[in-house]
């Protein structure tokens, strides 16, 4: 059993609902892996059994070279040496920011425990808030405690939910370095559950893609954005552009002309999903282009969101550079990007 954490053929029930099927994963000391997925998958129910809130029912857990879950056998939460972080920093209001990091803290001494305390506050830069209460903290800082108390035991497993989404743009994106930081820094093995692929791709080493209880990809942030291996990990990072086809010689005519593919069949039909940012639009210079009418821009910035009609007939969406959002007149000519489109079989 290798160091860090390590799910293995985890089931759950909730009654009759089967929550979790067969779930496998592990996370090395130092690595930060996202659980993500939609609403309902199965991702906190993970996460608690990880840390023993949550009793297994099937396959087991292990942490460091020790199993600590396996069913009808299970180690207590606090003795699994797990710090946890939740969306609702969970601080006790009538105890300072010293008391609510100290409070797990029982087993050493005044001394040890005041100097486990300020070495946590330092780790996520709240030194001078020592005698803080919690309502004099905004949700940010409130949050930096939270994490400064999972980190005071010095964890070798951390386990984070949605620790950032109750927070507004600038402070998530102050913590998510902060939380990067600190835990790279103590070599600690991380899961954080997140439903936002943005937040996966940023913060995670992996990411494990779940779907109803399942994992539909486990990989790295490029190799899950770039190669998606079903339909389901293809368009959970971001909108896509759909068509279907029929492979004929290893080709597939769409309205965006034709996608090489030589790994089905002549006569499979297939779903062909192409990103957005995988259209490439430009000025119409020839016969061969398949040209588009453009029907509305969008700024999101420094990029563009463009609507085109086909002159094929249906509809696709573009995501394009700023400077090309002034190319809204008459036709424009689209190129697919080979690495931002994907076909998969119909079911
Ligand atoms: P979210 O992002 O909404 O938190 P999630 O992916 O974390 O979703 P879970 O919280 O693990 O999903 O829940 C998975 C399913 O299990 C949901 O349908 C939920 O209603 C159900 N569930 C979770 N906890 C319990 C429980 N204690 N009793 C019964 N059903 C539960």
């Amino acid at each position: 059993m290798p160091d860090g954490l390590r799910m293995s053929n985890v089931s759950h029930d909730f009654g009759s609902t089967q929550v979790l099927k067969d779930i496998s994963f592990d996370v090395a000391p130092g690595e930060l892996v996202c659980l993500l997925g939609p609403s309902g998958c199965g991702k906190t129910t993970a996460l608690r059994i990880a840390a023993g809130l949550e009793k297994l029912q099937q396959g087991s857990v292990s942490i460091n070279d020790q199993l600590v879950a396996r069913p009808g056998e299970y180690l207590e939460p606090e003795k699994r040496g797990v710090g946890m972080v939740f969306q609702d920093y969970a601080l006790f209001p009538h105890l300072s920011v010293a008391k609510n990091i100290g409070f797990g803290l029982r087993s050493q001494n005044d001394a040890e425990r005041k100097e486990a305390v300020e070495r946590a506050l330092r780790q996520v830069g709240m030194a001078d808030y020592y005698n803080a209460y919690p309502h004099e903290l905004s949700g940010g800082q409130q949050q930096r405690i939270a994490l400064a108390r999972a980190l005071a035991p010095t964890p070798r497993v951390m386990l984070l939910d949605e620790p950032f989404s109750g927070l507004d743009v600038a402070r998530r994106a102050e913590l998510r370095d902060t939380t990067l930081h600190v835990l790279k820094n103590a070599g600690i093995a991380t899961i954080m559950v997140t439903h936002d692929p943005e937040e996966a791709m940023y913060m995670a080493d992996r990411i494990i893609v779940m779907n109803e209880g399942q994992v539909m990809q486990d990989g790295t942030p490029e190799n899950l954005y770039f190669s998606p291996q079903n339909r389901f990990v293809a368009s959970f990072f971001g909108e896509v552009n759909r068509f279907s086809g029929t492979v004929q010689s290893g080709v597939i005519a769409t309205p965006l002309g034709k996608v090489s593919h030589d790994a089905f069949a002549d006569g499979t039909r297939v779903e062909v999903l192409v990103r957005p940012e995988g259209l490439h639009v430009g000025e119409a210079m020839n016969g061969h282009d398949v040209l588009a009418r453009v029907d509305a821009v969008r700024s999101l910035g420094e990029i563009s969101l463009m609507h085109l009609s086909l002159h094929a007939g249906g509809h696709v969406h573009a995501r394009v550079p700023r400077r090309l959002s002034s190319v809204n007149q008459g036709s424009v000519a689209i190129t697919l990007d080979p690495d931002m489109t994907f076909v998969f079989p119909m079911n």
